[in-house]
């Protein structure tokens, strides 16, 4: 097995993943900004908290990883400074909303009501100072790390790290949210009953 030391990953899970709070009902988001930040209210406990290795989602100053989960959009509302929020690409299936002054995603909404994920939001619950988010799951997309410029060689010691830390690195989604994207199309292409 690689050598896992000083491997990081993401600085929430580096030193261990914390357990998450069942009885949590949410939180306040802020961006980086020191003055006058982005504010978004999560008005609920969210699910599937995972690392992500993709180039798109929003990673903090040196993190191999991104650590992002998923709220119902109907509990995300921006409370402060919404005038500089921008969407990073509007033609990406999910768009995410930045701060343009610090380059924070506050949050990726989904407009398309046939894709899998419809009304479900992406977000960065380490933007928020409370305590008791649900704990990360797994790792997804870990293969992408390389499109970044991580070193194929150094693949296996972030594997392992991944495994020592209870995240189970799959190179796309986790098998139940991959299943659950196979069994929407299914029932959109009539292979499965609607
Ligand atoms: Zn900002
Ligand atoms: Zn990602």
């Amino acid at each position: 097995m690689a050598s896992t030391d000083g491997v990081s990953i993401h600085p929430s899970v580096d030193h261990g993943v914390r357990e998450g709070n069942p009885s949590f009902s949410g939180g306040v988001l802020t961006c980086h900004c020191t003055t006058n930040p982005v504010k978004v209210r999560l008005s609920a406990q969210t699910a599937h908290n995972h690392v992500c290795g993709c180039t798109k989602c929003w990673k903090p100053d040196g993190a191999v990883f991104s650590q992002v989960a998923v709220v119902s959009r109907d509990a995300v509302e921006v409370i402060e400074n919404g005038d500089k929020l921008e969407i990073v690409n509007p033609d990406a299936p999910i768009q995410r909303h930045r701060c343009r002054d610090c380059g924070v995603h506050m949050y990726g909404r989904i407009e398309n009501k046939d894709h899998p994920f419809y009304g479900l939001d992406f977000v960065h619950t380490e933007l928020s100072p409370e305590e008791g988010w649900a704990a990360p799951e797994f790792a997804a997309f870990v293969s992408s790390v390389i499109e970044a410029g991580v070193e194929p060689s150094r693949m296996d010691g972030i594997r392992s790290r991944l495994r020592e830390l209870g995240l189970e690195p799959y190179d796309a989604l986790s098998p139940p949210l991959m299943d659950a994207i196979a069994t929407h199309v299914a029932k959109r292409s009539g292979a499965l009953p609607a």
